[in-house]
């Protein structure tokens, strides 16, 4: 028994817990199904133990019904040819014809049992032999003359009369014989059929006890399976819970790290910025003023030198200042820091410099805003970083003569912003990566166009802080569109509040 039980534990536990609930379900369901299905079965064949009973009851009520038939057509005989007296045939021609229904009853209700039906097939034989010897019997007596018609005179000799009921005795007795045997074989199949029956209520009631014991057995089990597996997902949950204050902490460390190493690489890099600058200021003094003791040739090799190291150390600071971006902005923002913002009158006031710049970019670019206002609960400076990086995108990837178009409108519950580009496009296999951080298409094309790839990192960051999202489809050389969408503020815009 105890292997068993660790053998079940040993089977038990390894399976997931989706099987084990679904098995802990099964198991009181099945005995309730296997309970019913039982009971049905057992009333169904008690039923039908019933209707046999009752059956064999027809049957011997419809030969009972024939005996009596018989005996008044042999009693209307005697009497007609005791008194000549019409009135004595009146029940046996009742008889008659209730002999033969009988018969043709008993033989449908006997049909399933051959044995039976012969012995129908016997008592019929016999009962219209004495019919017959009935109908020679009155046909005889019929032709007889009375001996003697006076009051109180008998009308048959006493002789005659003996031998004329005398006659048709066997056949009568051996008809009385032949149902005395059907109905001794229907009484031992009554006697059978209830045993039978009790039989089985016997054993209905054995099984539906079994039954009941053992569904209450099992669902006790399934109960302390039960336990057991709330148990084990609340031991779960509890070491989940620490493992994922251990990943927080971590997280939060790193974002710490992030932070503070951004913060000090900061002013550092800013010394070497102002001081390359410098260096680069008494270049242009050298070249103009004179003359210094120690000249520095134009030529000489310092001002590249001095120009890489400038332009090197505004894209760390340009690095550094987005990392510093992405680990202070990490998750949903505060409720006190978001403010009613109208979209509408945010991109109008913002849309006229983004135009400019795509001037520059020598690209045309339409700005499409409803005329009523969009509003949601924002950060707006947060959010014109997060747009202000898309629109900055949509200027570097599209070559110059291209078109941008950025559009917003209400879609159900959302506010969306589309930015869209006839660019460089991007290739389908790059666009579920394009927000990953440092992800670029490829470093050929970023090269051109100096880019990190924090931007959509950075705007991903700031619209999901918002409870939104941004989406981007993309056709290779064709152009890309990248959509925003922000939860529409439930508060009714009030005018003088937004931006
Ligand atoms: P980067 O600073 O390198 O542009 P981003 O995070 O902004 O970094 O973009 C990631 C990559 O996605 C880019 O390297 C670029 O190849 C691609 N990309 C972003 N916007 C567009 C656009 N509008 N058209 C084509 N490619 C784009």
């Amino acid at each position: 028994m105890a292997t068993l039980g660790r053998w079940l534990h040993q089977a038990w536990h390894p399976l997931p817990i989706r099987v084990r609930g679904a098995v802990i379900i099964a198991i009181p369901v099945t005995c309730l199904f296997t309970t019913l299905s039982a009971f049905a079965w057992l009333k169904a064949s008690l039923a039908e133990a019933e209707t046999w009973i009752q059956h064999t009851q027809t049957v011997r009520l419809e030969t009972k019904q024939l005996v009596k038939a018989l005996v008044d057509a042999e009693t209307g005989v005697r009497g007609y040819g005791l008194t000549q007296r019409e009135a004595f045939l009146e029940p046996y021609q009742g008889a008659q014809v209730e002999i033969l229904s009988s018969l043709n009853r008993l033989e449908t209700l006997v049909e399933d049992n051959p044995p039976q039906v012969q012995r129908v097939q016997d008592i019929r034989r016999l009962a219209n032999e004495n019919l017959a010897i009935f109908q020679q019997k009155l046909s005889l007596k019929r032709q007889l003359p009375p001996t003697a018609q006076g009051e109180g005179t008998p009308l048959v000799a006493a002789a005659d009369l003996y031998d004329w009921l005398e006659e048709g005795k066997e056949t009568m007795d051996a008809a009385r014989f032949a149902i005395d045997r059907f109905t001794a074989v229907e009484e031992a199949l009554l006697a059978q059929r209830i045993r039978h029956r009790d039989r089985y209520q016997q054993m209905a009631w054995l099984a539906l006890c079994l039954l009941a014991l053992i569904s209450t057995l099992a669902t006790l089990f399934a109960i302390r399976l039960f336990y057991q597996l709330e148990r084990e997902l609340a031991h779960r949950e509890a070491h989940l819970k620490t493992a994922n204050q251990r990943l927080e902490n971590a997280c939060h460390q790193l974002q710490r790290f992030t932070a503070n190493a951004s913060h000090e690489l900061r002013a550092p890099l800013a010394a070497v910025l102002s001081n390359a600058q410098v260096g680069l200021m008494a270049l242009d003094q050298g070249e103009t003023d004179d003359p210094d003791p120690y000249p520095i040739a134009p030529t000489s090799p310092i001002r590249p030198r001095l120009e890489n190291i400038v332009n090197l150390t505004k894209r760390m600071s340009t690095l550094v200042g987005e990392l510093l971006f992405l680990a202070r902005h990490e998750g949903l923002l505060a409720p006190e820091n978001l403010q009613t913002v109208d979209l509408t009158a945010l991109l109008g006031q913002w849309g006229a410099d983004w135009q400019g710049d795509a001037a520059t970019h020598q690209l045309t670019c339409a700005l499409d805003l409803p005329a009523v206002p969009v509003v949601v609960q924002a950060d707006p400076s947060l959010l014109c970083q997060a747009l202000a990086n898309l629109f900055s995108n949509a200027c570097r990837y599209t070559p110059a003569g291209g078109h941008i178009h950025l559009r917003l409108y209400s879609d159900r519950d959302r506010a969306v912003v589309a930015v869209q580009d006839t660019g460089i496009g991007i290739p389908p296999a790059a666009l579920p990566l394009v927000f990953e951080r440092f992800y670029r298409v490829d470093t050929k094309r970023s090269k051109t166009t100096g880019g990190l790839g924090l931007g959509l990192a950075i705007s991903q960051q700031i619209v999901q802080a918002h409870r939104g999202q941004v989406t981007v489809t993309s056709t290779l050389g064709q152009g890309s569109t990248f959509t925003l969408a922000l939860p529409l503020a439930s508060d009714p815009f009030r005018e003088g509040q937004g931006v």
